[in-house]
């Protein structure tokens, strides 16, 4: 299944549910914009060279949209597509001021130099700088893209309309990111999976885990739940994928991974098959790399009892039916892995107000919104009886929903909703 085709897929499961109608979702699902440019760029060679580039902007009705950009050799039109559309029920249900977008070029950044992606960077906004910005569409990091791209960004931008650090988040300190940034979607992460494990009376330090993904997404969640005490006990990433029943000192790993360029070789732990991390037996599985890694095919052979997810989109709609039926607990992406754009949205903040937070007050408000998030979806799991994407779903719907209401697009059962 297409990855546009699965968010849609979720999106009508929920939407059934609240009853909405198919006008007023083919309204919610549809984006408000797609922008597809070629960055075209001299290499080191001296070839020229074009990379397709996109920016979907899929809802504004809660305020200037958001959402990464990812340089990978997979990016096309349908996969921005539907990050952009998750990105819209994802702070929908972190409850901040903000719609989904997201945007991508169609690049392999470990094949390109430092100064060639810094070209790239240049001439996406060059071509894109019109319509993105601090009240429109605000771009972060995402997979392949890091505080240095923001930085670039940042730059370019302001060459057409004066200094603007609040055009992009996830930026380096000196440029004006926040405190707390570069951790923020691995520690919402744990604040998710310790909110879920405590429903079931539950600890990290009881529990073993299996992480793939050991990026900025990965390892920051690994640490966190090391520090809890809990057994991380097999981790993989693009070099390969390590195992080590007794637990992994993920503090060595991390400096290991970070002096050899990937976690192969880790001297403490055994390889493994890439493909077998997802199935090991183990009580929570975190899919922190991929998207659409957890299909029909290995959904009946997954052994743990928890699935929390790190990555955007990475199961299937056919392998949630099997995880639902099979009782194995999913948090969904829209939820479990909003950390970033939570402290995200602080980071903007704080530009906007030209005032820094410390580290604390930035850590504090993480939590205070997650925990808040995790009690509304929990109400609207208990009263329907229902699996936490479905209703993280119906909670953003509802919220969105009743935002474009509100903003004046009549008709019945938009007025409907709003009156709930
Ligand atoms: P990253 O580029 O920092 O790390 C990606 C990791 O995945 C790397 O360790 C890489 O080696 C690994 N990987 C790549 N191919 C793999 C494979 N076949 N098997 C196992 N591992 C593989 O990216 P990130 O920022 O950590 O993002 C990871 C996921 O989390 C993405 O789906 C992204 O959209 C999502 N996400 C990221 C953030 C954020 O703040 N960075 C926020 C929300 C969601």
């Amino acid at each position: 299944m297409k990855a546009s085709e699965a968010t849609t897929y979720y999106f009508q499961r929920a939407a059934k549910n609240l009853g909405i109608g198919t006008r007023l979702e083919r309204v919610l699902l549809a984006p408000r914009r797609e922008v597809k440019v070629e960055c075209i760029i001299e290499r080191d060679s001296g070839e020229l060279a074009s990379y397709s580039a996109f920016r979907v902007q899929h809802d504004n009705s809660r305020g200037p949209m958001k959402g990464g950009l990812r340089y990978h050799p997979d990016v096309d039109r349908d996969e921005v597509n539907s990050l952009a559309s998750l990105m819209t029920w994802k702070t929908a249900v972190a409850n901040i001021p903000y719609g989904g977008a997201k945007g991508g070029i169609n690049c392999d950044p470990r094949q390109l130099s430092y100064a060639e992606l810094q070209r790239i960077t240049r001439a996406f906004i060059d071509q894109t700088h019109d319509i993105i910005g601090p009240t429109l569409d605000i771009p972060a990091p995402d997979m392949g893209t890091n505080a240095q791209t923001m930085a670039w960004i940042v730059d370019q931008y302001s060459k057409y309309h004066g200094w603007t650090p609040s055009v992009v988040t996830g930026k380096p300190l000196e440029l004006g990111g926040s405190e707390g940034r570069e951790a923020a979607t691995g520690r919402g992460l744990a604040y998710a999976t310790e909110a879920l494990l405590a429903d079931d009376g539950k600890q990290v330090s009881e529990l073993t885990f299996a992480v793939q993904g050991f990026g900025n997404v990965g390892a920051w969640l690994s640490r966190f739940l090391y520090a809890g005490g809990a057994k991380i006990i097999a981790v993989s990433d693009a070099t390969g994928a390590i195992e080590n029943p007794n637990g992994i000192d993920v503090e060595a790993l991390s400096r290991y991974a970070d002096e050899t360029g990937g976690i192969s070789g880790f001297p403490h732990a055994t390889a493994m098959r890439a493909n077998d991390l997802l199935t090991t037996k183990c009580d929570v599985l975190i899919p922190a790399a991929l998207g659409n890694v957890l299909t029909e095919e290995n959904a009946v052979h997954i052994q743990a009892k928890y699935i929390i997810e790190g990555a955007n989109g990475p199961t299937d709609p056919l392998a949630d039916e099997i995880f639902i039926k099979r009782g194995i607990k999913v948090l969904p992406d829209i939820f479990a892995n909003s950390g970033g754009v939570i402290v995200s949205y602080f980071e903007w903040v704080q530009n906007v107000q030209q005032f820094r937070w410390r580290e604390d007050r930035v850590n504090a408000e993480l939590k205070a919104l997650m925990l808040e998030s995790y009690t509304e979806i929990k109400k609207i799991v208990k009263a329907g009886s229902l699996d936490f994407r479905t209703a993280a779903f119906q909670l953003a719907i509802s919220r969105v929903a009743r935002a474009t209401a509100l903003r004046g697009l009549e008709h019945e059962s938009f007025c409907m909703l709003v009156q709930h």
